[in-house]
């Protein structure tokens, strides 16, 4: 399983993969995306990682990837994942028919843990969610559906061949959305 690892909580990730049994590969390069089955884009800050995914030439074959692999977008992620991007605008690979608004929880209550229920996963009916200036995302499109909501909107959404979180299941000890995305890899694979 590959996760992006140019910027970003992507140690989190690794660690979250590696206590469910499967190998995690650091990604940087296009040829590192080689003979892998999924990937993960983590949260950090998405203007930044698209900058980096410029410096290191990883554009059109992640998108390339992303078109035919299964793809979990953790909040930034999400964020490069959208087919719509607001506050502001921004470049994004468009894969996942959704609108995103950057930053919507505001400036005080940028961050915050909660217990929201969840639908989908096996075990406890609620799971912890991390949000660190996330993401709202204004629109579900063709395809989504919700597993989980905050405050009345989407923060986990199941597309098939992607899974879009806008909070970081990898910092909570609750392994189930990880779980849930390699199910989806070993599946489509
Ligand atoms: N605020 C960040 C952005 O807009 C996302 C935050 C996160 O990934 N935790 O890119």
């Amino acid at each position: 399983m590959a996760v992006l690892a140019l910027q970003g909580d992507f140690e989190a990730h690794a660690r979250a993969l590696e206590r469910l049994g499967a190998e995690a590969v650091e990604v940087r390069t296009a040829a590192d995306l080689d003979g892998l089955g999924g990937l993960i884009i983590p949260g950090g800050e998405s203007t930044t990682m698209l900058k980096l995914i410029g410096y290191n030439h990883l554009a059109d074959d992640l998108a390339a990837f992303a078109r035919r692999k299964p793809v979990f977008g953790t909040c930034a992620g999400a964020i490069l994942l959208a087919s719509e991007v607001s506050n502001p605008p921004q470049f994004s690979f468009g894969l996942v028919d959704m609108s995103i608004e950057r930053n919507a929880y505001g400036r005080q209550l940028d961050s915050r843990v909660v217990h929201i229920p969840v639908r989908g996963l096996s075990g406890e009916p609620e799971m912890e969610a991390v949000f660190i200036r996330a993401p709202i995302i204004r629109r579900v499109g063709e395809g989504g559906k919700v597993l989980a909501s905050y405050q009345g909107d989407p923060v986990l959404v199941d597309y098939g061949q992607y899974l879009i979180a806008t909070f970081h299941p990898e910092l909570s000890g609750d392994l189930r959305v990880h779980d849930l995305f390699l199910e989806k890899v070993r599946r489509l694979n």
